[in-house]
């Protein structure tokens, strides 16, 4: 049985100043419920979170990393760099990365290795654009994104994976894939998994969606048979509207 999961995007908002102050009045009405929960912060807020989050059981996430052991990559971050702060979780290849900074199929596949390699949990980002879906071409689109992910990934790290389906075009745009749409594509990203890893894996897979959840459709979303869990960004800016999702 696969735990709920809902993790917050906050991508490029909050000073630390502004992270810590949400985290004090989250926890003013935060219990710890059955789901699972963690916070996806920029780098520079990353210490600052770590702390005021202790006494939580909120774990702690970043939005990207290098592949990098270390090097000259100027202004990177290493996995080893994330460990030492704390870090539970990273996000890899949101669209948003994909998009604007040049973040490939083959980056995504050596930042998940890399990931794995020092013990975070990687969050692996899929999802197509709108003129991919109005071409019918969602399936196909997703499904090599997926395979090139987790090239030569062992199934033992591949059962560890959290796995979001974001539709670039339900990002930010407040428009949400309708609950069968999520749940349709879900169910069929358990099923590429299962063809590679067989089904004892992939039934391991935690898999989210992310796209424009809000407080008024977490839980139609969430009561959905094949989704696990939803990767949140704008609602996830405020405690009042994250932790309704939380308690879909
Ligand atoms: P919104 O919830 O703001 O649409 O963002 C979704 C997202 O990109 C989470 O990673």
């Amino acid at each position: 049985m696969r735990t709920p999961f809902i993790a917050g995007n906050w991508k490029m908002f909050k000073t630390s100043k502004e992270a810590q102050t949400f985290v004090k009045e989250f926890k003013e009405i935060y219990e710890k419920s059955d789901v699972k929960v963690a916070l996806c912060a920029p780098y520079t807020q990353l210490a600052a979170l770590k702390e005021a989050l202790i006494g939580t059981d909120i774990k702690l996430g970043a939005q990207n990393m290098h592949f990098e052991e270390s090097g000259a990559f100027t202004g990177e971050i290493s996995a080893d760099m994330l460990v030492e702060l704390g870090v539970d979780y990273c996000i890899i290849g949101h669209s948003e990365r994909r998009q604007y900074f040049n973040e490939t199929n083959l980056s995504v596949n050596l930042k998940l290795h890399k990931a794995f390699a020092h013990g975070i949990i990687p969050i692996l980002c899929i999802g197509e654009v709108l003129a991919q879906r109005d071409a019918g071409e969602e399936f196909a689109v997703v499904r090599s994104q997926l395979e090139l992910a987790l090239v030569d990934l062992s199934p033992e790290l591949a059962a560890g994976l959290v796995v979001a389906y974001e539709p670039v075009w339900a990002i930010g745009t407040g428009r949400t894939a309708t609950p069968e749409q999520a749940d349709d594509m879900i169910g069929y990203i358990r099923k590429v998994i299962e063809e590679k890893y067989g089904d004892d894996i992939s039934e391991q897979v935690v898999i989210l969606y992310g796209g424009s959840v809000k407080p008024d459709n977490a839980s139609e979303l969430m009561n959905m048979v094949e989704i696990d869990g939803a990767l949140v960004g704008g609602a996830s800016l405020k405690p009042v509207d994250f932790l309704e999702i939380i308690n879909f």
